[in-house]
Protein backbone atom coordinates (compact mmCIF):
# COMPACT_ATOMS: atom_id res chain seq x y z
CA UNK A 1 0.00 0.00 0.00
CA UNK A 2 1.67 3.31 -1.13
CA UNK A 3 2.37 5.63 2.13
CA UNK A 4 2.92 9.18 1.55
CA UNK A 5 4.33 11.85 4.26
CA UNK A 6 1.75 14.05 3.05
CA UNK A 7 -1.68 13.31 1.45
CA UNK A 8 -3.54 16.42 -0.04
CA UNK A 9 -7.00 15.77 -0.88
CA UNK A 10 -8.17 18.42 -4.18
CA UNK A 11 -6.11 19.89 -6.87
CA UNK A 12 -7.56 23.58 -6.67
CA UNK A 13 -5.24 26.20 -5.75
CA UNK A 14 -5.18 25.93 -2.26
CA UNK A 15 -4.42 21.93 -2.74
CA UNK A 16 -1.54 22.50 -5.11
CA UNK A 17 0.27 25.98 -3.54
CA UNK A 18 0.55 23.23 -0.39
CA UNK A 19 2.37 20.82 -2.67
CA UNK A 20 4.20 23.33 -4.42
CA UNK A 21 5.47 24.45 -0.88
CA UNK A 22 6.47 21.09 0.71
CA UNK A 23 8.69 20.70 -2.42
CA UNK A 24 12.36 20.18 -1.85
CA UNK A 25 12.05 19.38 1.97
CA UNK A 26 13.10 15.13 1.03
CA UNK A 27 8.79 14.62 1.72
CA UNK A 28 6.92 12.35 -0.37
CA UNK A 29 3.74 13.99 -0.88
CA UNK A 30 0.84 12.61 -3.23
CA UNK A 31 -2.07 14.88 -4.35
CA UNK A 32 -5.48 13.31 -5.65
CA UNK A 33 -7.90 15.31 -7.78
CA UNK A 34 -11.36 13.84 -8.43
CA UNK A 35 -11.18 15.62 -12.26
CA UNK A 36 -9.46 15.50 -15.21
CA UNK A 37 -9.77 19.35 -15.48
CA UNK A 38 -12.43 18.68 -17.59
CA UNK A 39 -15.87 20.91 -16.60
CA UNK A 40 -15.69 24.43 -16.61
CA UNK A 41 -14.70 26.28 -12.92
CA UNK A 42 -15.79 29.77 -11.88
CA UNK A 43 -13.23 32.53 -10.01
CA UNK A 44 -11.62 33.64 -13.29
CA UNK A 45 -10.31 37.24 -11.96
CA UNK A 46 -7.55 36.98 -10.39
CA UNK A 47 -6.20 39.57 -7.89
CA UNK A 48 -2.97 41.52 -8.56
CA UNK A 49 -1.75 39.64 -5.27
CA UNK A 50 -2.08 36.51 -6.87
CA UNK A 51 1.45 37.32 -8.99
CA UNK A 52 3.60 37.36 -5.81
CA UNK A 53 2.13 34.70 -4.44
CA UNK A 54 2.99 32.72 -7.33
CA UNK A 55 6.46 34.30 -7.35
CA UNK A 56 6.86 32.84 -4.04
CA UNK A 57 5.91 29.63 -5.37
CA UNK A 58 7.98 29.68 -7.67
CA UNK A 59 5.77 29.90 -10.96
CA UNK A 60 5.58 33.52 -11.60
CA UNK A 61 6.88 32.52 -14.92
CA UNK A 62 4.25 29.75 -15.64
CA UNK A 63 1.41 32.64 -15.48
CA UNK A 64 3.13 34.49 -17.75
CA UNK A 65 3.44 32.37 -20.51
CA UNK A 66 0.05 30.63 -20.50
CA UNK A 67 -1.51 33.05 -22.40
CA UNK A 68 -3.47 34.45 -20.15
CA UNK A 69 -5.64 37.88 -20.49
CA UNK A 70 -3.91 40.30 -17.91
CA UNK A 71 -6.50 42.49 -16.01
CA UNK A 72 -5.76 46.18 -15.30
CA UNK A 73 -8.96 47.14 -13.32
CA UNK A 74 -12.51 47.02 -12.13
CA UNK A 75 -14.91 48.88 -14.02
CA UNK A 76 -18.07 48.98 -11.39
CA UNK A 77 -21.32 50.49 -11.97
CA UNK A 78 -21.67 50.12 -8.00
CA UNK A 79 -23.25 52.89 -5.83
CA UNK A 80 -24.17 54.63 -8.93
CA UNK A 81 -24.92 53.60 -12.72
CA UNK A 82 -22.22 55.36 -14.18
CA UNK A 83 -19.13 53.11 -14.35
CA UNK A 84 -15.94 54.22 -12.07
CA UNK A 85 -13.04 52.42 -12.74
CA UNK A 86 -10.53 51.55 -10.21
CA UNK A 87 -6.89 50.74 -11.94
CA UNK A 88 -4.71 48.01 -10.29
CA UNK A 89 -1.73 49.46 -11.88
CA UNK A 90 -1.89 51.98 -9.03
CA UNK A 91 -2.07 49.58 -6.01
CA UNK A 92 0.96 47.39 -4.97
CA UNK A 93 0.87 44.35 -6.84
CA UNK A 94 0.25 45.62 -10.42
CA UNK A 95 -2.27 43.73 -12.63
CA UNK A 96 -3.88 40.58 -12.35
CA UNK A 97 -5.22 38.28 -14.63
CA UNK A 98 -8.40 36.98 -16.42
CA UNK A 99 -8.01 33.29 -16.75
CA UNK A 100 -9.07 29.89 -17.87
CA UNK A 101 -9.63 28.42 -14.66
CA UNK A 102 -9.60 24.89 -15.56
CA UNK A 103 -6.22 26.03 -17.16
CA UNK A 104 -4.79 27.86 -14.19
CA UNK A 105 -5.73 24.79 -11.65
CA UNK A 106 -3.78 22.42 -14.26
CA UNK A 107 -1.16 24.80 -14.43
CA UNK A 108 -0.54 24.87 -10.89
CA UNK A 109 -1.04 20.47 -10.32
CA UNK A 110 1.58 19.90 -13.53
CA UNK A 111 4.16 22.47 -11.48
CA UNK A 112 3.48 20.59 -8.46
CA UNK A 113 4.44 17.33 -10.30
CA UNK A 114 7.26 18.11 -11.63
CA UNK A 115 8.37 19.13 -8.25
CA UNK A 116 8.18 15.54 -6.92
CA UNK A 117 4.61 15.81 -5.86
CA UNK A 118 3.10 12.57 -7.23
CA UNK A 119 -0.60 13.85 -8.85
CA UNK A 120 -3.22 11.30 -9.27
CA UNK A 121 -5.89 12.91 -11.81
CA UNK A 122 -9.64 11.49 -11.47
CA UNK A 123 -8.87 9.72 -7.96
CA UNK A 124 -12.22 10.68 -6.01
CA UNK A 125 -11.58 10.58 -2.29
CA UNK A 126 -14.03 8.54 -0.61
CA UNK A 127 -13.44 8.85 2.85
CA UNK A 128 -10.12 8.71 5.73
CA UNK A 129 -9.77 7.66 8.83
CA UNK A 130 -7.00 8.39 10.80
CA UNK A 131 -5.51 4.97 12.56
CA UNK A 132 -3.14 6.41 16.04
CA UNK A 133 -0.17 3.75 14.80
CA UNK A 134 -0.65 3.61 11.47
CA UNK A 135 -1.54 7.38 10.45
CA UNK A 136 -4.64 8.29 7.80
CA UNK A 137 -5.58 6.47 5.33
CA UNK A 138 -7.20 7.01 2.58
CA UNK A 139 -9.84 5.12 0.47
CA UNK A 140 -9.99 6.56 -3.33
CA UNK A 141 -12.12 5.39 -6.26
CA UNK A 142 -9.27 5.94 -9.46
CA UNK A 143 -9.88 4.06 -12.45
CA UNK A 144 -13.40 1.93 -12.00
CA UNK A 145 -11.49 0.70 -8.67
CA UNK A 146 -11.18 1.07 -4.82
CA UNK A 147 -7.29 1.81 -3.72
CA UNK A 148 -6.22 2.58 -0.39
CA UNK A 149 -3.36 4.57 0.47
CA UNK A 150 -1.88 5.73 4.19
CA UNK A 151 -0.34 9.24 4.69
CA UNK A 152 1.51 10.26 8.18
CA UNK A 153 -0.56 13.59 7.48
CA UNK A 154 -3.80 15.12 5.64
CA UNK A 155 -4.48 18.36 3.86
CA UNK A 156 -8.11 18.54 2.99
CA UNK A 157 -8.14 21.19 0.04
CA UNK A 158 -11.27 20.17 -1.09
CA UNK A 159 -13.29 23.58 -1.15
CA UNK A 160 -16.80 23.30 -0.86
CA UNK A 161 -17.16 19.52 -0.94
CA UNK A 162 -16.94 18.23 2.36
CA UNK A 163 -14.84 15.31 3.02
CA UNK A 164 -15.91 11.68 4.92
CA UNK A 165 -14.11 11.29 8.00
CA UNK A 166 -12.68 14.24 8.50
CA UNK A 167 -13.07 17.77 10.09
CA UNK A 168 -14.58 19.01 6.78
CA UNK A 169 -17.26 16.31 7.43
CA UNK A 170 -19.36 18.85 9.80
CA UNK A 171 -21.13 21.45 8.39
CA UNK A 172 -19.46 25.31 8.29
CA UNK A 173 -20.74 27.92 9.67
CA UNK A 174 -22.27 30.36 7.10
CA UNK A 175 -22.87 33.95 6.70
CA UNK A 176 -25.31 34.41 3.60
CA UNK A 177 -26.80 31.74 1.03
CA UNK A 178 -25.72 33.71 -2.31
CA UNK A 179 -25.66 31.80 -5.26
CA UNK A 180 -23.94 32.81 -8.96
CA UNK A 181 -25.75 31.90 -12.17
CA UNK A 182 -23.16 31.55 -14.30
CA UNK A 183 -23.12 31.38 -17.86
CA UNK A 184 -20.22 31.82 -21.10
CA UNK A 185 -20.53 33.41 -23.89
CA UNK A 186 -19.06 34.27 -26.96
CA UNK A 187 -17.06 37.91 -27.01
CA UNK A 188 -15.68 37.97 -30.54
CA UNK A 189 -15.66 41.30 -31.78
CA UNK A 190 -17.28 42.60 -28.66
CA UNK A 191 -17.63 45.80 -26.71
CA UNK A 192 -16.24 43.74 -23.54
CA UNK A 193 -13.24 45.31 -22.84
CA UNK A 194 -9.89 42.31 -23.10
CA UNK A 195 -8.54 43.95 -19.95
CA UNK A 196 -10.98 45.58 -17.56
CA UNK A 197 -13.60 43.07 -15.31
CA UNK A 198 -17.03 44.29 -15.12
CA UNK A 199 -18.95 44.46 -11.67
CA UNK A 200 -23.12 46.02 -11.51
CA UNK A 201 -24.94 46.33 -8.58
CA UNK A 202 -28.79 45.33 -9.31
CA UNK A 203 -32.10 45.78 -7.43
CA UNK A 204 -31.68 42.13 -6.00
CA UNK A 205 -28.08 41.10 -6.56
CA UNK A 206 -25.44 42.31 -8.58
CA UNK A 207 -23.55 40.86 -11.83
CA UNK A 208 -19.91 40.46 -13.05
CA UNK A 209 -18.90 39.74 -16.39
CA UNK A 210 -14.95 39.27 -17.54
CA UNK A 211 -13.53 38.67 -20.60
CA UNK A 212 -11.25 35.50 -20.93
CA UNK A 213 -9.11 33.72 -22.79
CA UNK A 214 -9.88 32.49 -26.90
CA UNK A 215 -12.82 34.80 -27.58
CA UNK A 216 -14.91 33.95 -24.58
CA UNK A 217 -16.30 36.15 -21.48
CA UNK A 218 -18.13 34.79 -18.25
CA UNK A 219 -21.45 36.39 -17.03
CA UNK A 220 -22.52 35.94 -13.61
CA UNK A 221 -25.67 37.12 -11.69
CA UNK A 222 -25.19 37.21 -7.73
CA UNK A 223 -28.26 36.75 -5.39
CA UNK A 224 -29.20 34.98 -2.38
CA UNK A 225 -30.92 31.18 -3.13
CA UNK A 226 -34.27 32.49 -1.93
CA UNK A 227 -34.67 35.57 -4.00
CA UNK A 228 -34.18 33.86 -7.42
CA UNK A 229 -36.60 30.53 -6.47
CA UNK A 230 -36.93 28.16 -8.59
CA UNK A 231 -38.04 25.98 -10.95
CA UNK A 232 -37.09 27.51 -13.96
CA UNK A 233 -33.69 29.53 -12.49
CA UNK A 234 -31.18 28.27 -15.52
CA UNK A 235 -33.63 28.51 -18.24
CA UNK A 236 -32.88 31.14 -21.16
CA UNK A 237 -35.93 33.57 -20.70
CA UNK A 238 -34.93 33.85 -16.95
CA UNK A 239 -31.58 34.69 -17.32
CA UNK A 240 -32.88 36.99 -20.44
CA UNK A 241 -35.42 38.87 -17.73
CA UNK A 242 -32.13 39.29 -15.25
CA UNK A 243 -29.89 40.45 -17.82
CA UNK A 244 -32.78 42.88 -18.94
CA UNK A 245 -32.51 44.32 -15.43
CA UNK A 246 -29.02 45.52 -15.70
CA UNK A 247 -27.93 48.41 -18.04
CA UNK A 248 -24.41 47.84 -18.23
CA UNK A 249 -24.36 44.23 -18.46
CA UNK A 250 -26.97 44.64 -20.94
CA UNK A 251 -25.49 46.83 -22.87
CA UNK A 252 -22.01 44.23 -23.18
CA UNK A 253 -23.86 41.22 -23.67
CA UNK A 254 -26.15 42.23 -26.58
CA UNK A 255 -26.44 39.30 -29.02
CA UNK A 256 -23.53 37.31 -27.87
CA UNK A 257 -23.67 34.39 -28.91
CA UNK A 258 -23.72 31.91 -25.75
CA UNK A 259 -21.27 29.20 -25.09
CA UNK A 260 -22.89 27.93 -22.21
CA UNK A 261 -26.78 27.16 -20.28
CA UNK A 262 -26.63 29.65 -17.26
CA UNK A 263 -25.38 26.90 -14.48
CA UNK A 264 -25.97 27.68 -10.57
CA UNK A 265 -23.27 27.37 -8.28
CA UNK A 266 -22.80 27.98 -4.12
CA UNK A 267 -21.31 31.59 -3.49
CA UNK A 268 -21.96 32.31 0.09
CA UNK A 269 -19.23 33.12 2.59
CA UNK A 270 -18.45 30.10 5.34
CA UNK A 271 -15.68 29.19 7.80
CA UNK A 272 -14.98 26.58 9.70
CA UNK A 273 -14.23 26.58 13.29
CA UNK A 274 -12.10 23.80 13.49
CA UNK A 275 -8.64 23.79 10.82
CA UNK A 276 -6.36 21.49 12.40
CA UNK A 277 -7.15 17.99 13.85
CA UNK A 278 -4.63 15.34 14.35
CA UNK A 279 -2.37 15.40 11.67
CA UNK A 280 -4.39 17.32 9.49
CA UNK A 281 -5.27 20.95 8.13
CA UNK A 282 -7.94 22.45 6.19
CA UNK A 283 -7.21 24.46 3.84
CA UNK A 284 -8.46 27.29 1.19
CA UNK A 285 -12.09 27.40 0.42
CA UNK A 286 -12.44 24.25 2.81
CA UNK A 287 -11.85 26.93 5.61
CA UNK A 288 -12.61 30.19 4.23
CA UNK A 289 -15.36 30.68 1.46
CA UNK A 290 -16.07 33.97 -0.07
CA UNK A 291 -18.12 36.23 -1.65
CA UNK A 292 -16.92 36.25 -5.71
CA UNK A 293 -16.94 40.28 -4.80
CA UNK A 294 -13.93 40.21 -2.62
CA UNK A 295 -11.99 39.15 -5.63
CA UNK A 296 -9.35 37.36 -3.03
CA UNK A 297 -10.72 33.93 -3.11
CA UNK A 298 -7.71 32.28 -5.07
CA UNK A 299 -4.93 34.62 -3.77
CA UNK A 300 -6.69 33.51 -0.38
CA UNK A 301 -6.21 29.61 -1.19
CA UNK A 302 -2.33 30.13 -2.51
CA UNK A 303 -1.82 31.44 0.72
CA UNK A 304 -3.23 29.37 2.98
CA UNK A 305 -1.56 26.50 1.36
CA UNK A 306 1.67 27.99 1.73
CA UNK A 307 1.05 28.39 5.16
CA UNK A 308 -0.46 25.08 5.96
CA UNK A 309 2.54 23.88 3.95
CA UNK A 310 5.02 25.61 6.83
CA UNK A 311 2.70 24.21 9.48
CA UNK A 312 2.96 20.89 8.10
CA UNK A 313 6.44 20.86 8.07
CA UNK A 314 6.82 21.76 11.39
CA UNK A 315 4.47 19.02 12.87
CA UNK A 316 6.20 16.04 10.98
CA UNK A 317 9.57 17.51 13.01
CA UNK A 318 7.51 17.46 16.40
CA UNK A 319 6.72 20.82 16.71
CA UNK A 320 2.73 21.54 16.87
CA UNK A 321 3.05 25.57 17.45
CA UNK A 322 2.58 25.49 13.29
CA UNK A 323 -0.75 24.64 13.36
CA UNK A 324 -1.72 26.74 16.09
CA UNK A 325 -0.50 29.64 14.27
CA UNK A 326 -2.58 28.79 11.17
CA UNK A 327 -5.07 28.28 13.06
CA UNK A 328 -4.98 31.70 14.53
CA UNK A 329 -3.81 33.34 11.19
CA UNK A 330 -7.39 31.95 9.40
CA UNK A 331 -9.60 33.28 12.17
CA UNK A 332 -7.46 36.67 11.86
CA UNK A 333 -7.98 36.78 8.03
CA UNK A 334 -12.03 35.78 7.57
CA UNK A 335 -12.01 39.12 10.70
CA UNK A 336 -10.40 40.94 7.93
CA UNK A 337 -12.70 39.73 5.07
CA UNK A 338 -15.55 40.15 6.49
CA UNK A 339 -14.81 43.93 7.46
CA UNK A 340 -14.06 44.85 3.97
CA UNK A 341 -17.56 42.69 2.52
CA UNK A 342 -19.56 44.93 5.11
CA UNK A 343 -17.88 47.82 3.37
CA UNK A 344 -17.53 46.92 -0.12
CA UNK A 345 -21.52 46.34 0.25
CA UNK A 346 -22.28 49.41 2.41
CA UNK A 347 -21.11 51.50 -0.52
CA UNK A 348 -24.22 50.29 -2.61
CA UNK A 349 -27.47 52.46 -1.16
CA UNK A 350 -29.59 52.47 -3.97
CA UNK A 351 -32.34 49.87 -2.86
CA UNK A 352 -31.92 50.44 0.72
CA UNK A 353 -35.50 48.17 1.20
CA UNK A 354 -34.60 45.71 -1.01
CA UNK A 355 -33.93 42.45 0.77
CA UNK A 356 -30.40 41.43 -0.59
CA UNK A 357 -29.17 45.16 0.42
CA UNK A 358 -30.84 45.21 3.96
CA UNK A 359 -29.30 42.04 4.50
CA UNK A 360 -26.27 42.96 3.96
CA UNK A 361 -26.59 46.26 5.23
CA UNK A 362 -27.35 44.61 8.80
CA UNK A 363 -25.04 45.33 11.72
CA UNK A 364 -22.37 41.92 11.59
CA UNK A 365 -24.50 38.99 13.91
CA UNK A 366 -22.72 38.24 16.81
CA UNK A 367 -20.08 36.19 16.18
CA UNK A 368 -21.07 32.32 16.29
CA UNK A 369 -18.92 29.49 18.38
CA UNK A 370 -15.68 31.89 17.15
CA UNK A 371 -13.25 30.69 19.18
CA UNK A 372 -11.13 28.00 17.15
CA UNK A 373 -10.76 24.09 18.19
CA UNK A 374 -7.01 23.57 18.29
C1 LIG B 1 -19.28 32.37 -8.74
C2 LIG B 1 -17.90 32.48 -8.15
C3 LIG B 1 -17.00 33.39 -8.67
C4 LIG B 1 -15.72 33.51 -8.14
N1 LIG B 1 -14.89 34.46 -8.66
C5 LIG B 1 -13.64 34.60 -8.16
C6 LIG B 1 -12.74 35.52 -8.73
O1 LIG B 1 -13.07 36.21 -9.70
N2 LIG B 1 -11.49 35.62 -8.19
C7 LIG B 1 -11.09 34.85 -7.15
O2 LIG B 1 -9.95 34.98 -6.69
N3 LIG B 1 -11.93 33.94 -6.59
C8 LIG B 1 -13.19 33.79 -7.08
N4 LIG B 1 -14.02 32.86 -6.55
C9 LIG B 1 -13.54 32.01 -5.42
C10 LIG B 1 -12.53 30.99 -5.91
O3 LIG B 1 -13.04 30.26 -7.01
C11 LIG B 1 -12.19 30.02 -4.76
O4 LIG B 1 -11.90 30.79 -3.60
C12 LIG B 1 -10.99 29.14 -5.07
O5 LIG B 1 -11.26 28.32 -6.19
C13 LIG B 1 -10.69 28.25 -3.86
O6 LIG B 1 -9.66 27.36 -4.17
P1 LIG B 1 -9.58 25.95 -3.40
O7 LIG B 1 -8.36 25.28 -3.91
O8 LIG B 1 -9.73 26.15 -1.95
O9 LIG B 1 -10.89 25.16 -3.86
P2 LIG B 1 -11.35 24.69 -5.30
O10 LIG B 1 -10.84 25.59 -6.34
O11 LIG B 1 -12.82 24.49 -5.21
O12 LIG B 1 -10.63 23.28 -5.49
C14 LIG B 1 -11.06 22.14 -4.77
C15 LIG B 1 -10.62 20.94 -5.55
O13 LIG B 1 -10.88 19.76 -4.79
C16 LIG B 1 -11.35 18.73 -5.68
N5 LIG B 1 -12.07 17.77 -4.84
C17 LIG B 1 -13.19 17.99 -4.11
N6 LIG B 1 -13.54 16.87 -3.43
C18 LIG B 1 -12.62 15.92 -3.75
C19 LIG B 1 -12.43 14.56 -3.37
N7 LIG B 1 -13.27 13.95 -2.51
N8 LIG B 1 -11.38 13.86 -3.89
C20 LIG B 1 -10.52 14.47 -4.75
N9 LIG B 1 -10.65 15.77 -5.15
C21 LIG B 1 -11.68 16.48 -4.65
C22 LIG B 1 -12.20 19.50 -6.69
O14 LIG B 1 -12.37 18.78 -7.88
C23 LIG B 1 -11.37 20.77 -6.87
O15 LIG B 1 -10.42 20.64 -7.91
C24 LIG B 1 -15.31 32.70 -7.05
C25 LIG B 1 -16.20 31.76 -6.53
C26 LIG B 1 -17.48 31.65 -7.07
C27 LIG B 1 -18.43 30.63 -6.48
Amino acid sequence: MPAFDVSVVGGGPAGAATCLRLAGRGLRVGLFERSHFQAPRVGEVLAPAVGELLQRLGVGQDIDHAGFVRCHGISSAWGSDRPRFHDFVFGTHGWGWQVERRAFDSMLCTAASTRATEVHLGAVVRSCHHLPDHGWRLTVAQAGELQVYWARFLVIATGRFGLRGTLADQPPIRDDRLIGLVRYVDATASAISPTLACIEAVRDGWWYLARLPDQVAVAAYLTDVDLLPGPGRTTQRRWSSLVESASLIRSLLQDRTPRSSPRLVAAGSWRRTQVVGNHCVAVGDTVLAHDPLSGQGVAQALESGMRAAEAIHRALEGDQGGCLDYAAWTQTAYQAYRQQRRRSYRLEQRWPAATFWARRHQPPAQPGPGALRR
